[in-house]
């Protein structure tokens, strides 16, 4: 029996059982659907199939929440596979904003042995929660740090590597105190061109699996410039989209937007309609919870619109796409 026949069926059972970790740290998590239909007996055990990959654990200092915390909610709400994807953000002319990493009870630097803490706590995960765990992490991109950003990303096993323009002329657009500071100078088209030329460079650099959030500039800068935000990108969409398709680098669709005034998943639509028909083979999906109650909001709708636009989810591991 299919596991949506399993899900669906009147007669299904589903339960949730929270047990002790026999080794007396944590609580394990179990959360299935039994079905016993006509003679035979169904189980599904943590399998309904939900995969978040863009999620921030307590070491990025706008976030928390520990890697454990958001295992176990994963399986509550019924998650198959997480990637988690902390910031890494190491552009020097932000270094007294961003080179700021929580690590236990300390402030630490980016470039300090956070990761190494950060890879071991997934690795604990792994063995004591039956969920797939992947190592990924969001890189913020400067053209002026890719020789460093590549030493780095060797560095690590990372399983996906999340490329992020936050930020154009070293100042953020995604944050909404900083984001003014850009905007009230700068038109709409001036917008559009200096974030798309950041990621055209993002894309060549080779450094990046997928492109987070591809229209995130509409997060703050549509409540600034209304309508002519979405005009001003137009004429950049379809050179960059046959980027990404040449590049075969991935697009993320991702939820964090239908929280925020905005309301709209990243990208748009009718952009992932157009990378549909450039050849952009690979989509992953991800609500970019800043805190665990966030895990995994927005997923449905997204699922609905990648299906919707002809795409099919990845997955990676160890920088290599899957479904
Ligand atoms: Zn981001
Ligand atoms: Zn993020």
């Amino acid at each position: 029996m299919a596991r949506n026949d399993i899900l669906g069926h009147p007669l299904s059972i589903e339960f949730i059982i929270y047990k002790t970790d026999p080794k007396g740290c944590g609580v394990n998590v179990i959360r299935g659907f039994f079905l016993l239909d006509k003679y035979r007996f169904f189980a599904l055990i943590n399998k309904i199939f939900m995969i978040d990959y863009h999620v921030h654990p307590y070491y990025s200092i706008d976030a928390e929440g520990t890697v454990e915390e958001y295992c176990i909610r994963a399986i509550e709400i019924g998650m198959e596979e997480l990637c988690f994807t902390p910031h890494f953000d190491i552009d020097p002319e932000r270094k007294e904003l961003d080179d700021k990493v929580k690590l236990k009870d300390k402030i630490v630097t980016m470039k300090s042995n956070w990761i190494e803490k950060y890879i071991e706590d997934v690795e604990l995960a792994r063995k004591r929660y039956s969920l797939e765990i992947k190592i990924g992490i969001e890189v913020g991109y400067d053209s002026n740090i890719e020789n460093e950003l590549r030493n780095i990303l060797k560095t690590y096993p990372f399983d996906f590597v999340l490329g992020a323009i936050h930020n154009i002329d070293h100042i953020s657009i995604s944050d909404k105190k900083e984001c003014g500071q850009y905007f009230k100078n700068k038109s709409p088209e001036e917008v559009c061109g200096s974030y798309f030329t950041l990621m055209e460079n993002a894309i060549k650099s080779g450094l990046f699996d997928v492109i987070a959030h591809f229209d995130i500039y509409k997060k703050y800068g549509w409540e600034y410039y209304g309508e002519g935000l979405a005009k001003s990108q137009k004429p950049y969409l379809r050179s960059i989209l046959t980027l990404v398709a040449e590049n075969e680098v991935g697009i993320e669709v991702n939820t964090s937007g239908l929280r925020k005034p905005v309301n709209e998943i990243y990208p748009a639509e009718d952009i992932l309609e157009l990378a549909k028909k450039l050849g952009v083979k690979i989509v992953t999906i991800g609500s970019d919870a800043h805190k665990v109650e966030d895990l995994g909001k927005g997923l449905k709708k997204a699922e609905e619109l990648i299906e919707k636009t002809g795409f099919e989810i990845y997955r990676y591991r160890g920088r290599k796409p899957y479904r």
